[in-house]
């Protein structure tokens, strides 16, 4: 049979894997199976490619990099914490840029006579390819707080921005209409480019980032989709489409999960002005320790658990499934209300729980476990904070003002388990702490836990 039937037979099997994979990540039940068979079809792929005519002669170097790059991964992803598991994505999408990126530039050299297709294809994998690159390396930098995490603003960042986006485009046109000869034109386009996705990354930031994450990762599916035309690659088309189609309806659901519109979060930043000038004196709080809670607790027929970042780093997801365990058999009904944005990244709350087991039918999600929030006994927010801020339904004036939070001070009860008074991630203060029906349990999550626990 003819190789090139063959292998384009193979990247057929590989993206009908992806495409399934894909479907199968939709449920905690199913998404580790979808992770493996959508592994397993790359793994076809990057197979199918080496036996390319022109690709065998180089098996020995594709057998290495397959090997070094597999170790890398196991490595990393065996070692990186479940709170860091936002940086990682960061980095990868970054690495998916600066491939196409520089997959793009071969192309450049490689390519004798370059057609208008082709140098159009070359310009956008180098300027998408370039952009998602060092975005993604600040936001990898932001979130692992090698920079700081609220957005960097100086005076016309908007226009200097949008002037540079301009400057790139005007470099690209002028570079495809005689390729050979401008080369030097390219080169600036790969500067501006690798320049522009820091300054559009660094006003970026506080609650805004999760939008950013996911909007990275569909520039890096489409930095694929353009390498993918001028390698006329199918898989890479395919597969870069479902990863930037992805990526887009993530950032929507996302946005919609914050009430922000993706221009706004894009030239408007979150005002970091805004959250300067928060702290002021909200009135008094209430604290309590483990053991006065057991006793609220043992007489709640109804408790709903409100899980955050905080739960993620004091990993006590296995306690908390502990504790909903002792309060059922108490006689209590336990749901846990999941925000979109709880964590740092998208379903991470989700991976958290099923990571302790608990049962999928118990993880309501927030606009339903709203409606009955008001016949809730006891509502325990655990380590989380900007998704329960009672301003952002509250206060107009607040820079999360418009999105959508678990209404927990609407529950009859609500203790909230935290070390400290400090903010959450966007920064900002929380009025939630200081209602009349709210009362603070200090200290770390899992120690908290692990005292009422020992009650029942
Ligand atoms: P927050 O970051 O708002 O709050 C977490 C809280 O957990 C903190 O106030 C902290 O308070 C507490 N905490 C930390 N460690 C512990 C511990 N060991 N024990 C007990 N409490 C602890 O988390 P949320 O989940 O409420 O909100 C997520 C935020 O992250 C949102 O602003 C969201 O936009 C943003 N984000 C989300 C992403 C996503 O995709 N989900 C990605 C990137 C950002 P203290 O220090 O006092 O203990």
């Amino acid at each position: 049979m003819n190789p090139d039937v063959v292998i384009n037979l193979a990247y057929l099997v590989s993206c009908v894997s992806f495409i399934f994979g894909l479907k199968m990540l939709q449920s905690p039940l199913t998404a580790r199976k979808g992770n493996a068979i959508s592994a397993a079809g790359m793994l076809l792929a990057a197979f199918a490619t080496s036996m390319n005519r022109e690709a065998l002669p180089y098996l020995w170097s594709f057998l290495i990099f397959l090997a070094g790059g597999s170790l890398i991964g196991i490595f990393a992803a065996k070692r990186v914490k479940m709170t860091a598991m936002p940086e990682m994505v960061a980095l990868l999408h970054g690495f998916g840029g600066l491939a196409s990126m520089l997959v793009g530039w071969s192309i450049y050299h490689a390519t004798p006579d370059l057609s208008l297709f082709t140098s159009i294809d070359v310009f956008l994998s180098i300027f998408i390819g370039g952009v998602t690159f060092t975005g993604s390396m600040v936001a990898w930098a932001k979130l692992s707080e090698k920079l700081p995490g609220r957005p960097l603003v100086f005076s016309w960042q908007k226009f200097f921005n949008l002037s540079l986006i301009a400057l790139v485009i005007v470099l690209g046109v002028f570079y495809c209409t005689d390729p050979k000869e401008s080369y030097f034109l390219l080169l600036w386009v790969i500067l501006g480019s690798l320049f522009l996705g820091v300054t559009m990354i660094i006003p970026i930031g506080g609650a805004d980032m999760p939008v950013v994450i996911s909007l990275l990762n569909s520039y890096s599916g489409l930095a694929a989709c353009t390498v993918g035309l001028v390698l006329e690659n199918n898989l890479l088309i395919v597969s870069g489409a479902l990863v930037g189609a992805n990526g887009v309806i993530l950032s929507s659901i996302m946005c919609k999960a914050m009430n922000r519109s993706l221009a706004h979060i894009l030239f408007s930043g979150f005002s970091s002005s805004d959250i300067q000038g928060q702290k002021q004196q909200m009135g008094e709080i209430k604290t309590m320790t483990p053991q006065d809670a057991y006793f609220v607790l043992e007489a709640a027929k109804s408790v709903v658990i409100v899980p955050g970042y905080g739960l993620a780093v004091a990993q006590a997801q296995h306690l908390v499934r502990e504790l909903e365990e002792r309060l059922e058999e108490n006689g209590a009904e336990v749901q846990f209300a999941i925000h979109p944005v709880a964590g740092r990244m998208p379903g991470h709350m989700n991976v958290l729980l099923a990571e302790a087991n608990v049962p999928y039918d118990r993880l309501i999600e927030m606009e339903d476990i709203n409606r009955t929030m008001s016949n809730v006994d006891v509502c325990m927010v655990i380590g989380a904070n900007d998704v329960v801020n009672t301003s952002a339904r509250d206060d107009a004036k607040s820079p999360v003002y418009g999105m959508p939070i678990i209404e927990v001070d609407r529950a009859k009860h609500v203790f909230v388990l935290k070390r400290s008074m400090s903010t959450g991630f966007a920064g900002i203060e929380n009025p939630l702490f200081y209602k009349e029906n709210t009362t603070m349990i200090f200290g770390d999550a899992k120690e908290t836990l692990q005292a009422i626990i020992a009650e029942f």
